[in-house]
C-alpha cells in the first residue's frame, strides 16, 4: 500500500518502521485512549488536523459527514481532512438557535451544561435567545415529558468489513486478455487473486436511545421536513442499522417561531424588547401548542411522531455507505476533493459557509479554527 504514497502531499511525509508517517504522525484514538488500527490519523503540527500523506486507513463516516461529502467533496475535505470549523459566533441563527435548543432540552433531561456559556460562546442574539426560551417555559408549563431509561447522546460505533479485489477497487480497463489498473505499476499489472478486507466505520449519536426505540429532537422552521420518511430515511436508517434491536424511532421536531412572527419582531423592534417578544411567544405556544409541538398529545404530555423501521430503506442505505467510503478514499489517493459549484449558494438552504475560504483562497482566522485533535 505504501508505495501508492508519494511525498508531494507532505514535504514532511517519512515512514517510520513503526508504521508513522512522520514523526509528527498521531495514531487515532478511541474516548478510551486505545489506538485504533486502520483508522487515518492526526497530525500534530499547529494548524494541522488530519495527516494529509495517510491515504490508506479509513476515515470513519457518519451520516452528517457523507452528507456533506454528497454536497460538496471539497467542502468535505476542508471540514474533516483539514478540520477547518466556522467559528461559533459566524454560524447561522437558525443552526445557533438550534444548539440552544438541544442544549435546553440536554439540560432539563440531567447533563450539567451552563446555557449562559453556550449563548456567550455562540454569541446568539438576545431575539433569539428569547424565542427559545420561551419555547421551553411553554414546553415545562405544559408538562411535557419524556419516557424513562433513556440513554442521552449514545455513541453510534459501528463496523462492517468491506472484502474487495484491488481490481474492484482501484479503477481498471480490459485490453484484450489483460485487466490494466490504472493506478499500479505497469510490471505489477498480472492476475491479483488478492482480496482487501477494510473496514468501514459509522458513528454518530442518538439524542436518546432507549431499549426498542430513539427518540430524534429537532427545532425547525420547517417541521414538515423531519416529519417526512422520504427525507429521513437516510439518517434514521443509520440510526436503525447499529442496532438491530431498535423498532421505531419518535421524531420530536419543535418549531421555531417563523417568517411571519420574525418579520414583525424586525418592524417592532425599536419597541418591542426581548423580554416582551418572549412573553409574546410565550402566549402564542401555549394558545396553540400543536402548532409548536408536533403531534402534540394534550393527554400523554408528549409530542412527536412515530417511525417504524419498516418504513426506512435500511439496505440502500448500507449500499450507499458500502460506495462513498471507496469514493472517499478514491478523492484521498487522488487529491482531487473537486468543488460543487451548484451548492454554494444553497448547502442545507443556506449558503455555503465556507464561500470565503473558496473565494478568498485562504482562511480567515477570525472566522475559521482549526478542530481540537
Ligand atoms: S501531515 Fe503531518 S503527520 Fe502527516 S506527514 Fe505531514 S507532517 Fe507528518
Ligand atoms: S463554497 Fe462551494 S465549492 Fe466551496 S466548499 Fe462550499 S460548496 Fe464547496
Amino acid at each position: 500500500m505504501r508505495n501508492l504514497l508519494d511525498s508531494q502531499r507532505c514535504p514532511k511525509f517519512q515512514p517510520s518502521f513503526t508504521n508513522k508517517e512522520c514523526d509528527h504522525y498521531i495514531y487515532a484514538e478511541n474516548d478510551k485512549m486505545e489506538q485504533m488500527d486502520g483508522v487515518c490519523g492526526l497530525c500534530n503540527i499547529k494548524g494541522a488536523y488530519r495527516c494529509v500523506a495517510d491515504v490508506t486507513r479509513i476515515i470513519p463516516l457518519s451520516h452528517s459527514s457523507v452528507g456533506t461529502f454528497l454536497t460538496c467533496h471539497y467542502l468535505y475535505y476542508l471540514q474533516k481532512i483539514l478540520g477547518i470549523e466556522v467559528r461559533p459566533p459566524f454560524l447561522s441563527n437558525a443552526l445557533k438557535a438550534g444548539k440552544l435548543w438541544d442544549c435546553v432540552k440536554q439540560k432539563h433531561l440531567g447533563i450539567a451544561i451552563n446555557l449562559q456559556d453556550v449563548i456567550n460562546e455562540y454569541e446568539i442574539d438576545p431575539y433569539i435567545v428569547a424565542k427559545v426560551r420561551a419555547l421551553y417555559h411553554a414546553y415545562k408549563e405544559l408538562e411535557i415529558t419524556v419516557d424513562e431509561g433513556y440513554e442521552l447522546q449514545a455513541k453510534i460505533d459501528m463496523t462492517y468489513d468491506i472484502v474487495l479485489s484491488p481490481s474492484s477497487f482501484i479503477p481498471s480497463i480490459n485490453i484484450n486478455q489483460e485487466k490494466i489498473n490504472l493506478w499500479a505499476d505497469r510490471q505489477d499489472q498480472d492476475a491479483d487473486e488478492r482480496k482487501w478486507i477494510f473496514p468501514m466505520s459509522i458513528t454518530g449519536f442518538y439524542d436518546r436511545k432507549y431499549e426498542s426505540y430513539f427518540c430524534e429532537d429537532k427545532l425547525s422552521g420547517s417541521p414538515s421536513y423531519y416529519l417526512d420518511s422520504f427525507y429521513i430515511d437516510s439518517q434514521c436508517s443509520t440510526y436503525f442499522m447499529a442496532d438491530p434491536k431498535l423498532e421505531y424511532c419518535v421524531m420530536e421536531v419543535a418549531l421555531f417561531p417563523q417568517q411571519k412572527i420574525l418579520e414583525e419582531t424586525k418592524k417592532r423592534q425599536a419597541k418591542e424588547s426581548p423580554e416582551d417578544l418572549y412573553k409574546r411567544i410565550l402566549q402564542d405556544v401555549l394558545s396553540r401548542p400543536s402548532h409548536y409541538f408536533q403531534g402534540y398529545d394534550r393527554e400523554k404530555h408528549r409530542y412527536g411522531k412515530k417511525f417504524f423501521r419498516g418504513e426506512m430503506n435500511i439496505q440502500a442505505a448500507e449500499e450507499r455507505y458500502r460506495q462513498i467510503v471507496l469514493e472517499i478514499l478514491s478523492c484521498r489517493y487522488t487529491g482531487n476533493f473537486y468543488r460543487n459549484f451548484q451548492s454554494c449558494g444553497n448547502v442545507y438552504g443556506h449558503p455555503c459557509d465556507y464561500q470565503k475560504i473558496c473565494r478568498n483562497g485562504n482562511v480567515a482566522d477570525a472566522m475559521y479554527r482549526v478542530r481540537e485533535k
